[in-house]
């Protein structure tokens, strides 16, 4: 089983719901949520409230420590590159391509380039 870990919601124990009480009847509490798994927050949170919760409170911050975008971001013929295939019955097996969104270029790649997460770098880019 993996392992327990908190809703990263600052107010999740403000949210008045059974699962989140906790303790003797003569010494209620709400807790916050602790599960194995979360949806929101890649992860990290509950729900969409708590996630909601987390940025009114940090997401300045996070934004102000990563680096905030000063300039527009661009897309051009060099960064705009996916990858796809045209599905065949398994015996053929699929035809695999990059395929640049703005040029509408296409070009041929194997099953083995199309599964390796090199062949296009996060930002878009073909690296073969
Ligand atoms: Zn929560």
């Amino acid at each position: 089983m993996s392992q327990l870990k908190y809703c990263q919601g600052p107010k999740c124990h403000t949210y008045d719901t059974k699962d989140r009480k906790k303790g003797p009847k003569n010494n209620k509490r709400n807790e916050t949520r602790r599960r194995s798994h979360f949806y929101y927050l890649d992860g990290n949170c509950c729900s969409m409230q708590c996630m909601y919760d987390w940025f009114n409170v940090y997401g300045q911050r996070a934004l102000d420590h990563f680096g905030r975008i000063t300039q527009p971001k661009v897309l051009s013929a060099d960064n705009a590159w996916r990858k796809s295939y045209d599905w065949r019955s398994s015996s053929e097996g699929h035809n695999h391509y990059v395929y640049n969104h703005l040029t509408e270029e296409r070009r041929p790649i194997t099953e083995q380039q199309y599964d390796d997460e090199q062949v296009i770098t996060e930002d878009g880019r073909l690296a073969i």
